[in-house]
């Protein structure tokens, strides 16, 4: 038997003992040591729910190989590790064009099967990456979210010359100031109307950070702010890692003529656009991009480069965490950050089987 955090139903959250995962000859076990809070799980735990119930959610995660399944020759227990947490299915068109996380029937861990919220957790072993002495269990349950942020940036094109605009200081925002600014941009600005989140974003590196909450009735409103850094060309690139509609918005309108788009923020309701707005992408001839999970094994894959970087010291995404806890405080955590409750709240980490 384990401990978990199980996801009964849609708001049932509930610490208790449920049984060992069983093990295919494929799969590895592995002992979690840093789960991390994603921004989706809130909405999952409280009012989403998860594919079936019950289920274990957590998909940023790393630990220790506890045990490896008969045919396992990649890993062996007591390696470190970290998990890509979707499971392609390997038959589809997209899996065979070498592009799983577009997979038609993925597997996903901690939404569609068992997560990391938990003592220990099982995947396929080739979901998993080892990771160096010199990257920290936090910083590898960091390193999905790095990865995704990472896609976007890099396929956005910022290189030493793209000056860049971040929407949304979550996770993926602050980890596309890091990458934007480790690919040398000379202008990376921040926006999100949290303070607590601008303060980090100016810490880990943006050059400047603009509060949207400010009334934008004033003459100085956070339009208005961007515009006056980038001048009347405007930002080469926007990323938009908040999925709000009004940045949606605001970055079509702001973007340079010519410019790229890259969509990393899952949509936080319906959409809109008005007509002249839609008409600034054709006048503009704007690149619009979505971006979905990330890659692993595979060339140019994104789980390789984070972890080369955090390991070189280049970046450290453990430094947006602001808050740990433990696995049977689950409930009350995802209450508090359901009622946004939490003083000063960023990025908050589960730790488990600490010694
Ligand atoms: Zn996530
Ligand atoms: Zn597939």
């Amino acid at each position: 038997m384990m401990y978990a955090a199980v996801l009964h139903g849609i708001n049932d959250i509930r610490y208790g003992q449920v049984a060992l995962p069983d093990l295919g000859n494929d799969d590895v076990l592995i002992r979690v040591k840093a789960a991390a809070v994603c921004g989706s799980d809130v909405p999952r735990v409280k009012t989403k729910g998860t594919y079936h119930f019950p289920t274990i959610p957590c998909h940023e995660f790393s630990g220790d190989i506890a045990k490896v399944g008969k045919n396992v020759a990649s890993v062996k227990p007591h390696e470190r590790v970290a998990v890509f947490p979707l499971i392609p299915c390997g038959n589809c068109t997209l899996c065979k064009e070498h592009k799983p996380n577009l997979c038609d029937n993925y597997n996903y861990l901690g939404s569609r099967c068992d997560g990391a919220f938990a003592e220990y957790v099982k995947c396929p072993a080739a979901n998993v990456l080892k990771i160096p002495d010199t990257v920290s269990y936090k910083q590898a349950s960091l390193i999905e979210p790095m990865a995704v942020a990472l896609r976007g940036t890099r396929q956005a094109g910022v290189t030493s010359s793209t000056k860049v605009v971040v929407f949304g200081m979550g996770t993926l925002g602050l980890g596309a100031v890091q990458w934007a600014k480790l690919f040398g941009s000379p202008l990376v600005v921040g926006v999100d109307r949290n303070s607590h989140k601008l303060a980090i974003a100016k810490k880990i590196g943006a050059d400047y950070v603009i509060d949207s909450g400010e009334d934008d009735s004033r003459e100085e409103s956070y339009e208005k702010k961007i515009r006056d850094l980038f001048g009347k060309d405007g930002p080469d690139v926007v990323l938009e890692c908040s999925g709000a509609n009004a940045f949606q918005n605001v970055a079509i309108k702001l973007v340079k003529k010519s410019g790229t788009i890259s969509l990393l923020g899952n949509p936080q309701g319906e959409t809109s656009f008005s007509e002249k707005t839609f008409q600034e992408i054709l006048r503009k001839e704007l690149t619009i991009r979505g971006v979905w999970n990330s890659l692993i094994h595979l060339e140019n894959n994104e789980w390789d480069f984070v972890i080369k970087n955090i390991a070189a010291g280049n970046i450290d995404p453990a430094r947006i965490i602001t808050h740990t806890f433990s696995l049977p405080d689950a409930k009350k955590v995802f209450d508090d950050l359901h009622e946004r409750n939490v003083e000063g709240y960023c990025k908050g980490i589960f730790l488990v089987n600490q010694e």
